[in-house]
């Protein structure tokens, strides 16, 4: 593959789907194989969700909006990358918040926040600076619909929701988080409503992307899916066919 990526065409890959299916997971193996950026824009909404939590824009479980747009200026999100993650960690302010961005707390209000029109225009115009140049993967809920809606390759990802919420119940409880399993099924369940019912730039499958289901799949299948996707779209580059 390392040989190959040479002699391919620098692309971006966009990441769509449901939450806690695994998209940062495939996204991150998908940038290291191809030597690419890989971009998690689910952190930077978390980020300014915590921000918010922080500052007193969310209190006794109510979203102030105009709190937080107010709040949004001085909000800077920087990626610095990390040898020993093979990713980056998202800082805000200089502050590094990757350890606190997955608590169940910014789960349950990122929703709300990522709804909110200025919140979305400042991280899509940011994304689309960050991938300007191409090679890079991108996972989030937008990316191939309004984030880079030219993207050669788009990927809309979805698995069960008890399996989803399994695999994030697992990762939380790995971490030391006291969170029961219902809570995070509830979590997944209400995201999805949530990220598929709001009026600005909701969860929807763009109509050129490709579905997995990676219910049933382990992460070398899904592996191995992506290299024969990987190798039809730049095969159709390089014939226009
Ligand atoms: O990907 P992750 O589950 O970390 O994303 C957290 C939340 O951020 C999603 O539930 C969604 O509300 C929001 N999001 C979004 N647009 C994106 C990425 C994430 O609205 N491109």
């Amino acid at each position: 593959m390392e040989s190959c990526t040479k002699q391919t065409k620098k692309i971006v890959i966009a990441i769509d789907g449901f939450s806690s299916c695994g998209k940062s997971t495939f996204a991150k193996q998908i940038a290291a194989r191809l030597g690419y950026i890989f971009i998690d824009t689910g952190a930077m909404y978390r980020a300014v969700t915590l921000y918010a939590l922080d500052h007193d824009a969310i209190r006794s479980g109510i979203v102030d909006e105009e709190r937080i747009i107010a709040l949004l200026p001085e909000i800077d999100i920087t990626f610095r990358f990390n040898p020993q993650r093979g990713a980056s960690d998202i800082y805000v302010n200089g502050v590094l918040v990757e350890g606190r961005i997955r608590t169940i707390e910014v789960s349950n209000f990122v929703s709300a926040v990522s709804s909110i029109a200025q919140v979305r225009s400042k991280l899509v115009a940011m994304q689309q600076k960050m991938g300007e140049r191409r090679g890079v993967v991108m996972d989030g809920r937008d990316i191939g619909t309004v984030v880079f809606p030219d993207a050669e390759l788009k990927i809309y990802m979805t698995a069960d929701p008890r399996v989803r919420a399994e695999r994030r119940y697992a990762e939380l409880q790995a971490k030391g988080d006291e969170v029961s399993f219902d809570e995070v099924l509830d979590n997944v369940i209400s995201r999805d409503k949530a990220d598929m019912t709001r009026t600005i730039s909701p969860l929807r499958q763009a109509t050129d992307a490709i579905v997995l289901d990676n219910s049933r799949m382990s992460i070398a299948e899904q592996m191995e899916w992506f290299d024969g996707e990987f190798e039809r779209i730049q095969k159709q580059l390089a014939t226009g066919k």
